[in-house]
């Protein structure tokens, strides 16, 4: 692998901004969850320490999911042991108190549930109705928050969805309150068709606000199927969300969107941020390097637009 010739923007501050934003990685879980390939657990490991040596502080480890659901991340068990050394948050996710089970067994100290916005959404991938998700999920958030664990609530299909089509705000800002009732500390709004556009992420953001739901509690998850994610993102920082989701590499398609592009490549945001004066704390040239890495062990080129300007990798 040759070095990345390293490029970094010119820094220019725009009004409005958050000074510093911490970026919620999701590579190793939601990247490799939605990845054809079986990624081996000693390569995920050291995935994780790659990231963590960029800089990263947040990088989302797996999911305590039932291993048939999710074959690649059937590992769980092996993967978090082998990283929970690391200095940085390791969150996992967790379907349901056996999941939970699973974390706390092995010291988990963040942990995420994965609720739906829409019905149908709710049913494809739970086979319950909103409500019905949400009443599973209490329990879990109860037990976790008694034992002082940090909870994350993602909430899917915030912006759109493949059977529904348009989300109503109101649907949205209803279920938010709910997992914050139930006590989350955090949500993560996610468009997970990638169908949203500013406007509509700057609705969304004042009608939660506007219900009382802190902005220091959200988190974006945007994807670029569209090529929509940074225009997004940006939406989002000027209504003053903090913590941005993104995958290393843009690593992770969407199964339930016809295109190959899913979440959002860290590096691309990296470079955005960095462009606007934020502090994120990462090595952007680390980063790339740790993406065109894992590239290779996938056998496919990285779709991130920074990391293939940033690198010598053939798209
Ligand atoms: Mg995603």
């Amino acid at each position: 692998m040759n070095a990345p010739e390293l490029g970094l923007p010119m820094a220019v501050p725009a009004e409005g901004l958050p000074a510093r934003v911490r970026i919620h990685e999701v590579g190793a879980r939601d990247g490799l969850q939605n990845e054809k390939a079986t990624v081996p657990t000693a390569v995920k490991a050291e995935f994780v320490r790659r990231l963590a040596g960029t800089g990263l502080t947040t990088i989302e480890a797996t999911s305590f999911v039932h291993p048939t659901w999710v074959p690649q991340l059937a590992d769980a068990e092996d993967l978090y042991p082998a990283v929970s050394d690391l200095p940085v948050e390791l969150p996992v996710l967790v379907p349901n108190e056996r999941g939970l089970d699973r974390a706390l067994a092995l010291g988990v100290r963040r942990v995420a549930v994965f609720a739906s916005a829409t019905e149908s959404f709710a049913k494809a991938n739970l086979n319950r109705t909103v409500d019905e998700a949400l009443a599973m999920f209490e329990p879990v958030v109860a037990r976790a928050k008694a034992r002082d664990v940090h909870v994350r609530g993602y909430l899917s299909m915030c912006f759109g969805d493949p059977w529904q089509g348009a989300v109503p705000v109101g649907q949205v800002v209803r279920v938010c309150r709910a997992l914050l009732d139930m006590g989350c500390d955090e949500l993560s709004l996610g468009d997970t068709i990638g169908v949203a556009t500013p406007g509509h992420v700057t609705a969304l953001l004042s009608a939660l606000t506007g219900a009382d739901v802190p902005v220091a509690a959200l988190a974006v998850h945007f994807h670029d199927t569209y090529g929509q994610a940074l225009s997004n993102t940006l939406a989002a920082l000027q209504q003053g969300v903090a913590t941005v989701d993104a995958s290393a590499g843009g690593l992770g398609g969407c199964p339930y969107a016809k295109s190959a592009t899913g979440n959002l490549a860290t590096e691309d945001l990296v470079w955005m941020l960095q462009g606007l004066g934020i502090d994120t704390g990462v090595d952007l040239g680390r980063l790339v390097a740790t993406s065109v890495w894992m590239a290779a062990h996938l056998g496919r080129p990285s779709p991130s637009r920074t990391v293939r300007a940033l690198s010598h990798q053939e798209s």
